[in-house]
């Protein structure tokens, strides 16, 4: 399967508990960014600009175990920064998964090794490897000789002491088709559980020319759609046909609610409007309706996973082709 059995069921759980309690715009997963610093500086990275002013703060772990008890989410994905540099990160996880949250580490892998010697496998914990290609463009985006090596060796290692391990892979300008699928191929024969491809994220920090135009994704992700039949990628097959402009999807922001040490981050993951002291402030500062609809300029031109995945997860049932196409991708 391409996700946890349990995982899958606790978060039908959760939608139905929203739902009968009558709420309309809840979260599903939780971004945590217990800190903005990283031990690398990839290309395209949006946190270390916009953040710059305050790379180290480091929020403490009340704050980031709150949190949790704020969003309410069944799903907490920890990143950052690069979430091992984080102080507390291990009391974190522990404490996370004994609150029952899925907990998802978003990492580069260089401090993998340290950190699996205090956190043992658990149904509960997924690693989630930042690998953007093979070894020439991966090592090029993360801007350091021998990144990708390491990755390829923490992937072996995780799987080896049993731990489930899931990459995430955005797709840039310059990312061939060709290499996707060889690197595709290589994570199914490292036996990765789960693989995430995306378009990079045009963030509203930054200028570069290095993202996907809308125009260029259905190309690349042709691909990539053929290769989801048979390999493990996890993005699901209504939001490929959404990359490759076959169909349109409102977006959900509102599903995927981002903390980090300066508050709640509004609207979405990508553009900041502000930060907010509490979850219920930000929440009742946003507009839902507004960036749902994507009236804001800045929603022009974006395809982002956790908008748009949002809305397939909210819909689901909704649509008899589109209900038995996920139950084919995530039992297959
Ligand atoms: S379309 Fe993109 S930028 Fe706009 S609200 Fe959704 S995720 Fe954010």
């Amino acid at each position: 399967m391409r996700m946890p059995l349990r995982l899958m069921i606790d978060l039908a759980r959760h939608i139905a508990r929203k739902r009968k309690a009558g709420e309309k715009y809840f979260p599903l997963v939780l971004m945590l960014e217990p800190l903005h610093a990283c031990n690398l500086a990839c290309v395209g990275c949006g946190r270390i600009v916009e953040y710059k002013d305050t790379l180290w703060d480091q929020m403490p772990l009340e704050e980031a175990l709150g949190a949790a008890d704020e969003a309410d989410t069944p799903i907490v994905s920890i990143c950052g920064g690069e979430p091992l540099i984080y102080k507390h990160i291990v009391e974190l996880t522990k404490g996370l998964i004994e609150k029952r949250r899925h907990v998802q580490i978003c990492t580069n892998a260089l401090l993998l090794e340290r950190f699996i010697k205090h956190v043992k496998p658990n149904v509960y914990l997924s690693f989630n490897i930042h690998l953007d290609g093979m070894r020439e463009t991966h090592d090029r985006v993360v801007a350091r000789q021998g990144v990708f090596d390491h990755c390829i060796k923490m992937i072996k290692l995780l799987k080896a002491e049993g731990y489930r391990v899931q990459t995430n892979t955005t797709v840039y300008r310059e990312t061939s088709a060709e290499e996707l699928e060889e690197m595709i191929k290589l994570l199914t024969s490292l036996g990765v559980d789960g693989m995430l491809v995306t378009p990079g994220y045009h963030y509203q920090v930054l200028s570069n020319d290095i993202y996907l135009k809308t125009d260029e994704m259905p190309y690349k992700f042709y691909r990539v759609r053929k290769l989801a039949r048979r390999h493990n990628i996890i993005n699901t097959p209504i939001y490929l046909d959404f990359l490759l402009g076959e169909r349109d999807l409102l977006c959900s922001p509102w599903t995927t609610v981002t903390r980090n040490p300066q508050g709640w981050k509004g609207p979405c993951y990508l553009i900041t409007n502000g930060h907010y002291r509490t979850f219920k402030e930000m929440h009742e500062a946003t507009d839902w309706e507004f960036y749902r609809t994507r009236q804001d300029p800045r929603c022009r031109h974006c395809k982002l996973h956790s908008g748009f995945e949002g809305t397939v997860a909210l819909d689901f049932g909704k649509n008899l082709r589109d209900t038995i196409a996920l139950v084919r991708h995530y039992i297959a």
